[in-house]
């Protein structure tokens, strides 16, 4: 869709807002909206303004007039407003005409502008499997006080204080016992179901959607994979519908990776592959997991730089309460066919040469997706042009039970790192990988460095209130 298609689909549905967005350093999205008759071909040309200096993780006071350049094929009508609203996903710029070089989505154009330099193939196809909760609001506002995050009673329920769980645990999910169960147990179908059907209004091509694992209200939708800029412009549009949808039934929903200790966490396992043209590039029949000697490298990349990715992966410090063992999210750097705990799995079940692909499980939902998928990308086609061979290094493949591997075996297999900071500790030693075509400039990881030390060192700072009941009787 041109700019001339926008245009008359704003005449076509007598559309009287158009709200320019943008997505900011942590992932945020943020906007601005024109009344229709201020919008013509000349706004698709020279943008719409703002001032950069307010947004987190931008620029300096000094530098802050910034454009917002709108990408006409994003377009899609707001389904949460009154008035009606066309959405359009902007790309920001300089005042010089320049791509804005910590812009996040300029950053995913890029990576795939340099995966076609390189030769190595056309396209990478993503597909993120974003999981959140929904919960009452009241649990929610009220939410920082004990009862919210610590398992309550021995039946392994949660006692949230929801007035409407009451005191009756009848068709209740218990804890880790969310996975699929039908109503009345699954509470939630009707506010997913309603989610999909705004996604596919708004031309996600939504393939799924359940209960997943952890207590009352945790859910996953999936929608069909694509290329990386699309896919991380349409994983936006997800947590957009999702998180609006939720407030419209009165609920809050949230993506963030480990709200409850004792139960699992969500996660954002990403699949991916290449290709060139019409050919798949992972495939190759008869080999482990039919994969073929470029997937190995690619694996072997995102592996061999895991500790540094992880750093845009999962980029809270909330993160690395997921990425711990016991609840289905990954803590070992290895590739395997079936096994869950292992950072890379390989999906094998009902899978065409078209299909092949692997999975990075380590992920969550609180990434920047622009930057995520970048940065993935970029570590796998470093692993493709070093030629890494993870099988040499020791990443696998491995499919026995981690948990029953001798002492010593285990002590051979790597670990994700501990904490954001141990990550950016990595990201600060290990970061040629991203600045291989120029897609991450090396001003971008010093800021971005900069900019999540300063968020982990505001929660390592405050006091926490497990401390409490550790420390408080000392
Ligand atoms: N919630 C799990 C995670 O944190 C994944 C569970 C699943 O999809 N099987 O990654
Ligand atoms: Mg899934
Ligand atoms: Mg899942
Ligand atoms: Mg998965």
């Amino acid at each position: 869709m041109g700019a001339q298609q926008v245009l008359e689909t704003i005449k076509e549905k007598n559309v009287q807002f158009v709200d320019f967005r943008f997505t900011d350093l942590a992932g945020r999205s943020h906007h601005i909206t024109l009344p229709a008759d201020q919008v013509d071909e000349d706004t698709f040309v020279n943008g719409v303004a703002f001032d950069g200096s307010s947004i987190p993780g931008f620029r300096g006071i000094e530098e802050s007039d910034m454009v917002m350049m709108p990408d006409p094929e994003t377009s899609y009508i707001d389904p949460f407003t009154e008035h009606p609203t066309l959405i359009v996903t902007c790309n920001i710029y300089t005042p010089d005409g320049e791509r804005y070089d910590r812009d996040p989505r300029s950053i995913a154009q890029k990576a795939e502008e340099y995966l076609k330099s390189t030769g190595i193939g056309t396209a990478a196809y993503f597909a993120p499997e974003s999981e959140f909760f929904i919960f009452d609001d009241v649990r929610f506002t009220s939410g920082m006080n004990k009862s919210f995050y610590e398992v309550d009673s021995e039946e392994g329920f949660w006692n949230t204080g929801r007035t409407e769980e009451g005191g009756n645990l009848g068709f209740k999910v218990r804890v880790k016992g969310g996975y699929v169960p039908v109503q009345p147990v699954d509470s939630q179908q009707d506010i997913r179901s309603e989610m999909v059907r705004l996604m596919q209004e708004a031309g996600l091509k939504v393939e799924r959607h359940h209960h997943e694992v952890a207590t009352a209200g945790q859910g996953e939708i999936n929608f069909r994979f694509d290329t990386l800029t699309k896919t991380a412009d349409n994983l936006m549009k997800y947590k957009y519908i999702i998180h609006n949808t939720a407030r419209q039934y009165g609920k809050v929903a949230t993506f963030m990776p480990k709200p409850l200790f004792g139960d699992n966490g969500s996660g954002m396992h990403v699949h991916q592959s290449i290709f060139n043209g019409d050919t798949p590039l992972f495939y190759e029949k008869g080999a482990y997991a039919n994969l073929s000697e470029l997937a190995l490298n690619y694996i072997g990349g995102i592996l061999f730089h895991a500790p540094a990715l992880i750093a845009l992966t999962n980029p809270s410090t909330n993160s690395f309460k997921r990425l711990v063992p016991g609840y289905e999210a990954p803590v070992n750097l290895v590739f395997s066919k079936g096994n869950r705990s292992a950072a890379i799995r390989i999906p094998v079940a009902a899978v065409t040469p078209k299909g092949c692909r692997i999975e990075f499980r380590t992920p969550d939902s609180t990434a920047n997706p622009y930057l995520a998928f970048a940065a993935m990308l970029l570590a796998g086609l470093d692993g493709i042009k070093r030629k890494i061979d993870p099988r040499a290094l020791g990443y696998g493949p491995l499919d026995k039970n981690i948990y029953e591997l001798s002492d010593e075996e285990k002590r051979e297999i790597r670990s994700v790192p501990g904490s954001l900071d141990e990550a950016l500790n990595a990201l600060e030693a290990d970061h040629e990988f991203l600045t291989a075509g120029g897609v991450f400039t090396e001003g971008f990881i010093e800021n971005y460095i900069a900019f999540k030390r300063a968020e982990a060192k505001d929660v390592a700072i405050r006091t926490h209130p497990h401390e409490y009941s550790l420390y408080f009787d000392c």
